[in-house]
């Protein structure tokens, strides 16, 4: 049984329900244990407070030493790392590897845009010198999602310990495994007790985090949780949310000469890491006709030759989903749009291996009406044709969501036009919608987030702006109509 708690640097059971987390490839449990209770929580966030003073009081220098010193730690036990994403959440062995890579490598950029966007700047004026200095919010509760455990959350604990905040964080119930090996990391590099704090469990142990005296939430995860914390936090805006949500993301492939790479990038936009990245495409726009049609039957043919795995084939490109309940989900999903109009052009269908594993899926729902305007987490593509390119772009916003986007095409024209009129925080051209640059801000507007984009603007969300004018000595003022 595994420990569910970790309080000023030490692991204890939790005292809350039993909950467990089998693999999804396998079906063998790969974490089990009792979850936080509402006063451990409550311990977590007093043990997060009470050493967030002499934290943030530290010099810059010290944190980011830490932090470097964590990345070394995260770079040796890159495989452990990777093991553990793959036994909870059932990543293939290439996409655990490469999001541990990405935990290591976040360190650097971290510490780079912290100096950027968060750091101290100062310039003289007639009366001394302006100063700019940030400073940090306070505890932050960090909520992680089960697609990247040790990724996102990462990639909001680093920024805000760097900026001087304290953290309790929350593992998905679905991927509690990666938290332990981060905790031990960084007691490794030596970062202080009570600086990082870890309560595991569902819901209920998120709620009670909620309801904690905390300063911040950062938070990735699906629109439907996030909507609920934007409202738990009405009317506190002392409170800093930082809300990465889901998408439902358009990619439109117009006329490109290279039908087989416009396959290749409208697949692997569907189906990366089985459709669960909230970066995935779920929406892939083409004109009709016949040059349409070739691309349809390319991304299908893909789409049935796709090899499929769990962690132990080091070739395979697609795992399972995360659990039994997603493959149902997914099922469902696809069920209601064909109820709707939609025509299969390849089913996605539970594998015989059992668990969370389906193969990938291609539904047209051109003629389709009443589709509802919801993320489906996983490897089910919606295609859609179009007359024009204007219906394109038109269809392609047709969303209350804004996270990724793509357009597929040669032409500098219609890349201009999709660049300013597509609704997307990371929109790229020639690439998969997954495609994202840890060097650059990661979010949308709409339903995608509450505009505090994460990865490289994460500074800016884990510390505010302090900017004083500064005279070295009182001197008299004066002023129109003032006495002398
Ligand atoms: P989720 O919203 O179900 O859960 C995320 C976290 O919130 C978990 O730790 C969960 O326990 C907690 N939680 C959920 N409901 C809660 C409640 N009522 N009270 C307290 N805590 C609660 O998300 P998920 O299924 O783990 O992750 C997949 C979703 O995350 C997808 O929608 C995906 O698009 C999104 N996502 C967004 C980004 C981004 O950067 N924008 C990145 C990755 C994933």
């Amino acid at each position: 049984m595994a420990k569910g708690v970790y309080i000023d640097g030490r692991w204890s059971d939790g005292t809350d329900d039993w909950f467990e987390k089998t693999n999804p490839a396998t079906g063998e449990t790969s974490w089990d244990g009792q979850a936080a209770s509402d006063d451990q929580v409550g311990d977590a966030v007093r043990s997060a407070r009470a050493a967030q003073t002499d934290w943030a009081r530290r010099p810059q220098h010290d944190r980011t030493t830490i932090l470097e010193r964590y990345a070394e730690v995260i770079k040796k036990r890159a495989d452990d790392i990777a093991a553990a994403i793959s036994s909870d959440m059932g990543k293939t062995a290439w996409d655990a590897k490469s999001e541990a890579g990405a935990m290591a490598g976040k360190i650097a950029v971290s510490i780079k845009a912290q100096v950027e966007r968060a750091g101290v700047a100062f310039s003289d004026t007639a009366f001394g010198s302006a100063h700019l200095t940030h400073r940090p919010h306070g505890v932050m509760a960090v909520f992680g999602p089960f697609n990247f455990p040790g990724h996102l959350p990462n990639g909001h604990i680093v920024p805000a310990l760097l900026a001087g905040n304290t953290c309790v964080f929350k593992p998905s119930e679905l991927a509690p495994s990666v938290a332990h090996i981060m905790a031990d990391a960084f007691a490794e590099a030596d970062l202080p007790p009570g600086v990082l704090n870890i309560v595991q469990g569902g819901r209920e142990t998120g709620a009670a985090l909620l309801d904690g005296d905390i300063n911040g939430l950062l938070f990735t995860g699906s629109a439907q949780t996030g909507l609920f914390f934007h409202k738990h936090f009405a009317g506190r805006p002392e409170v800093i949310l930082a809300l990465e949500m889901g998408g439902n993301n358009p990619l439109i492939i117009w006329d490109p000469a290279d039908i087989d790479a416009a396959a290749d990038i409208a697949a692997q936009s569907a189906f990366l890491t089985t459709g669960q990245r909230c970066s995935c495409a779920r929406r892939v726009i083409l004109p009709t006709g016949k040059w349409g049609d070739e691309v349809v039957d390319a991304i299908v043919a893909r789409a049935k030759a796709l090899r499929i795995g769990d962690a132990s084939d080091e070739n395979a490109f697609m795992g399972p989903l995360v659990s039994e309940q997603a493959a149902d989900n997914a099922i469902e999903f696809q069920m209601m749009l064909s109820k709707k109009g939609g025509k299969s052009l390849r089913r996605l269908k539970r594998m015989d291996r059992g668990g969370g594993f389906v193969t990938a899926g291609v539904i047209d729902v051109t003629d389709a009406t009443d589709i509802p305007d919801e993320e489906l987490f996983g490897p089910l593509m919606q295609v859609i044709r179009t007359d024009s390119f204007d219906d394109a772009i038109q269809r392609a916003n047709d969303t209350r969501y804004g996270l990724s986007g793509g357009l597929v095409s040669d032409d500098d024209a219609l890349w201009l036009r999709a660049h300013a009129e597509m609704k997307a925080g990371i929109l790229n051209r020639n690439r998969p919608t997954a495609g994202a640059s840890g060097a650059m801000p990661f979010g949308g507007p709409g339903l995608s987030g509450n505009f505090r984009p994460g990865a490289y603007y994460a500074a800016d969300y884990c510390a505010w702006p302090q900017a004083s004018q500064v005279a070295d000595v009182a001197s008299r003022l004066g002023a129109v109509g003032f006495p002398k």
